[in-house]
C-alpha cells in the first residue's frame, strides 16, 4: 500500500517535474538565465512586469519561475528618473576611486550612505596605486575612513593589492562596483574576472535580438570565490537618492554620535540644541571638514527633492 502510494507520488512528480533552486545570472527581457545549485543553466521565460533581477533566488518548476524573498535590493535612478533595481541579494558595494580622475567632493560618503541604506557593506577600492601621487591620495582617504570601512589600495595595471581584494570577495560575498567614469572599474573587473570579456562575447553571439548586450547585467562567479554583478554603463553612479532622515544615521564618522542620541528625536544635526553631532564637532572628535561635507550633502539632497517635486 505504502509502496503504491509512493509510486503514485513519484509519477506525479515526473509529470509535473522537480522543483529546482537557482539564481538569476542575467536578464534578457523576455527570459532570464538561471544557474541552478547543480551547476546547470537554463533560460526561463518571464514577463517583464514581474520585475525579476540579477541575483534573485528562484525556484523553477515546469519552466515556471517563482521568486524567493530578497535580502537586499540595490537601486539606481535611470536617466528618466525611474527607480531600477541594479541587483538583488548583494552583500558588498565596492566604491572605486582613483587619484586621476579624483572623486567629486562627497562622492565616497554618498556611496557609503547609499550602500548602508540598502543593507550592503561598503568597501573602498582605491585604484591606480601605481600612479605618482597615489600614495598621498590614498593616505588622505585612509585617514578619514580607516576603521569605518575596509580599504583596498590596488592597481589594475600592475596587479598590486589585488590578492587582498580577491581574498575579501572570495569569502563568498556578492558584490557590485561603482565609481565615476575613468577610475578603472572595467580594468579592475577584467583583472579579477578574466572571463568577463568572454562572457560578453558569448551573449553577443547568442544573438539577443533587440537587446543591447553592453547593457545586459550579469552575475559572474569569480575565480577566487565570490560573485560580482556587472552592469555595463550603469556603474557610473545614480544610486537612488538618500533621504535627509537617513543621511546622518549612515554617514561615515557619525557612528559614535548616533549612539549618543540628540535631544530631539528628529534632529537633523544642523542648528538644533542638544545635538550629539554638534557636540562632537565642538570637541574635535568629528572634524569640521567632515561635518561640512555632511551639511553639503544634506543641502544637495534638499535641492534634489525640490527638483524632483518640480518635475512632477
Ligand atoms: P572605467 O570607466 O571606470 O571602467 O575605467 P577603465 O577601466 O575604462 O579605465 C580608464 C583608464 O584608466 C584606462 O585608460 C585604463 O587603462 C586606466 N587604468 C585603469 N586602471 C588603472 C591602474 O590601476 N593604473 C593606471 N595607471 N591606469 C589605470
Ligand atoms: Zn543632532
Amino acid at each position: 500500500m505504502k509502496i503504491k502510494q509512493k509510486r503514485g507520488e513519484e509519477q506525479k512528480e515526473k509529470k509535473s517535474g522537480p522543483e529546482k533552486k537557482g539564481v538569476i545570472v542575467s536578464h534578457h527581457g523576455i527570459a532570464v538565465d538561471v544557474l541552478f545549485e547543480s551547476g546547470e543553466r537554463q533560460l526561463v521565460k518571464v514577463k517583464r512586469r514581474e520585475g525579476h533581477v540579477v541575483g534573485d533566488n528562484v525556484v523553477v518548476k515546469d519552466h515556471r519561475l517563482t521568486r524567493l524573498p530578497r535580502k537586499t535590493e540595490l537601486c539606481r535612478r535611470d536617466s528618466r528618473g525611474s527607480v531600477r533595481i541594479v541587483g538583488a541579494n548583494l552583500d558588498v558595494l565596492g566604491v572605486v576611486v582613483s587619484p586621476m580622475p579624483m572623486p567629486t567632493p562627497g562622492y565616497i560618503d554618498q556611496a557609503i550612505v547609499a550602500a548602508r541604506q540598502a543593507g550592503l557593506t561598503p568597501v573602498l577600492v582605491i585604484n591606480k596605486g601605481d600612479l605618482e601621487g597615489a600614495r598621498i591620495f590614498a593616505d588622505e582617504i585612509i585617514a578619514i575612513y580607516k576603521g569605518i570601512v575596509d580599504i583596498f589600495v590596488v592597481s589594475a595595471i600592475t596587479g598590486e593589492g589585488l590578492d587582498a581584494l580577491e581574498k575579501y570577495l572570495g569569502q563568498g560575498v556578492r558584490s557590485f562596483f561603482v565609481g565615476i567614469t575613468g577610475v578603472g572599474k572595467s580594468s579592475l573587473l577584467n583583472a579579477i574576472c578574466p572571463a568577463l570579456d568572454l562572457r560578453v562575447g558569448e551573449l553577443f553571439t547568442a544573438g539577443n535580438r533587440g537587446c543591447n548586450t553592453t547593457t545586459v547585467s550579469t552575475l559572474h562567479s569569480l575565480p577566487g570565490g565570490g560573485e560580482l554583478v556587472d552592469t555595463p554603463g550603469f556603474n557610473e553612479f545614480g544610486l537612488v537618492d538618500i533621504s535627509t532622515e537617513d543621511l546622518a544615521g549612515f554617514f561615515p564618522g557619525f557612528e559614535a554620535a548616533m549612539e549618543d542620541r540628540c535631544r530631539f528625536r528628529d534632529c537633523r544635526h544642523r542648528t538644533e540644541p542638544g545635538c550629539a553631532v554638534s557636540k562632537r564637532v565642538e570637541s574635535g572628535e568629528i572634524s569640521q571638514e567632515r561635518y561640512d561635507t555632511y551639511l553639503d550633502i544634506f543641502d544637495q539632497i534638499l535641492a534634489g527633492d525640490a527638483r524632483f517635486k518640480f518635475r512632477r
